[in-house]
């Protein structure tokens, strides 16, 4: 039933995948003095050695299955990077076992307010802006959901903190039932995960239950003009290029209205798109009712996150840049136009089920040459063949020497693959490191001199 309350004592729970969050639920559970068992479908040795450490602990595990040897649990939690459609779900679901999200699990726990923010991209920078806002006003925050720290793991030490800030992503939604987050922020909406979801209203329809069980106390914090249902919640907006938002951008003034707060300028976070993540977090802030003065100082001292815009070297006058995190289409738009100067773009990656046809004509003479790597390549040059000179070169590292011998001085050489980065790499920071790895190796001679 929706919202009861649950006595997980002796309860037999199964947690459904083996990473960050699974285990952070799996925890919290065992604390509990709940039944656990422990599933994965992989046959890592990594995941194997987890398992026999939980059977040590007195668990139950089951690992390199695609199901479980039998269906008679009384709870599920389901761990978001698990497709709804793996067949022990189904398996699951057709037993009626009740299931859960670790999301929904650690909110339920958690004893402090929660701020959670979504969106396709901005989630992480966005996240940690609020969380620096609150804790130069001296409020005890923490960073966690999505990014780091699952709130299952935050939960148990949450009745000392003043908030847990949490970046929650559309997997982690489809699975709530109470999560009610006293302000909510959604950044943006543009196409991902096309792989998990049937169509773009399937992935907004999860992405929109961060509002479900809001009430008129809580504050919805929303990119002007993204089309929602109606909101329970009091309502503000913000937006970068429409000044009729309530937070706004003017000629480089982050605003409240018509009140310029601070210059985008005095903050380490260029682009358009930061500036939408910066007027997010000052809304929350003053959601909160936290001083302007500690917001311009947490974002006066802000500094990216790696993987995300980031330079990583100026050689003979290129500039190169690691925006490995650019995992989908709009991020790697974005990137493009917030570079000076012609670019040199190394993208692909992983199959995502973008059309990369259509940023073809904010791309067209902003890349002087595209490099493309992993399975996407042919895709890409395919849609970009009538405005983009482009060439498959396989792998990141021949990628890098490529373009070192590309790239002009005032040039850019932009890693922003708008794809994930799994068929080669572990995750978008291995990717990211490789990067960072091939370009410092570069003889300094391979860069042409002014
Ligand atoms: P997320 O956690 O949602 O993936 P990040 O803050 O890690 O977001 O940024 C991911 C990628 O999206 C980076 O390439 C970054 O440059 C880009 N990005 C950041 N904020 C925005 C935004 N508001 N709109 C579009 N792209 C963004």
């Amino acid at each position: 039933m929706k919202g009861e309350t649950i006595s997980w004592t002796g309860t037999k729970t199964v947690v459904l995948g083996m990473g960050r969050s699974g285990l952070a639920a799996a925890e919290w559970l065992f604390a509990q003095k709940a039944e656990v068992t422990v599933f994965d479908e992989s046959k890592s040795a990594g995941v194997k050695d987890l398992a026999r450490r939980w059977e040590a602990r007195g668990a139950h595990a089951v690992t390199g299955l695609e199901k479980l040897p039998h269906a008679r649990f009384d709870r599920a939690i389901l761990s978001p990077g698990i497709d709804p459609k793996r067949p022990v779900v189904v398996q699951l679901r057709s037993a009626k076992v009740p299931m859960l999200g670790e999301l929904e699990l650690g909110a339920r726990a958690c004893l402090c307010p929660i701020l959670a923010i979504t969106g396709t991209n901005g989630k992480s920078t966005t996240t940690e802006l609020i969380a620096a806002v609150l804790q130069a006003a001296g409020k005890k925050a923490v960073a966690c959901g999505n990014l780091g720290q699952p709130l299952c793991e935050v939960a148990p030490w949450s009745g000392g903190l003043d908030y847990a800030v949490a970046e929650v992503s559309s997997f982690q939604l489809e699975t709530i039932e109470t999560f009610r987050p006293r302000v909510a922020v959604y950044l943006n909406l543009t196409p991902d995960h096309l792989d998990r979801y049937a169509d773009m209203k399937e992935y907004a329809a999860a992405k929109n239950r961060i509002f479900e069980n809001q009430t008129g106390e809580d504050v919805a914090v929303v990119q002007k003009g993204l089309a929602l249902p109606k909101l329970a919640a009091r309502t503000v907006t913000f937006s970068a290029t429409d000044t009729s938002a309530d937070y706004n951008l003017r000629e480089g003034w982050l605003c409240v209205g018509p009140d310029q707060v601070m210059l985008q300028e005095e903050t380490n976070l260029r682009g358009p798109h930061n500036a939408e993540n910066l007027l997010a977090a000052l809304a929350v802030a003053d959601a909160e009712k936290i001083s302007r003065d500690a917001a311009r100082k947490a974002f006066a001292a802000y500094r990216p996150l790696p993987h995300r815009c980031e330079v990583v070297a100026i050689r003979a006058g290129v500039t190169w840049i690691n925006d490995s995190k650019a995992t989908n289409l709009d991020a790697m738009e974005r990137a493009v136009l917030g570079m000076t100067g012609p670019v040199v773009l190394i993208a692909g990656g992983k199959d995502k089920g973008f059309d990369f046809a259509a940023c073809l004509p904010a791309l067209r003479g902003r890349v002087r040459a595209a490099l493309l790597v992993g399975q996407m390549a042919e895709k890409i040059e395919k849609a970009w063949r009538e405005g983009i000179p482009c060439r498959r070169v396989g792998t990141l590292a021949e990628a890098v020497k490529r373009a070192a011998a590309l790239a002009h001085p005032g040039e850019t050489v932009l890693l922003s693959p708008g794809c994930s980065s799994y068929d080669q790499f572990k995750n978008f920071e291995e990717r990211g490191e490789t990067y960072r790895q091939c370009v410092k190796a570069l003889p300094q001679e391979e860069n042409k001199k002014p």
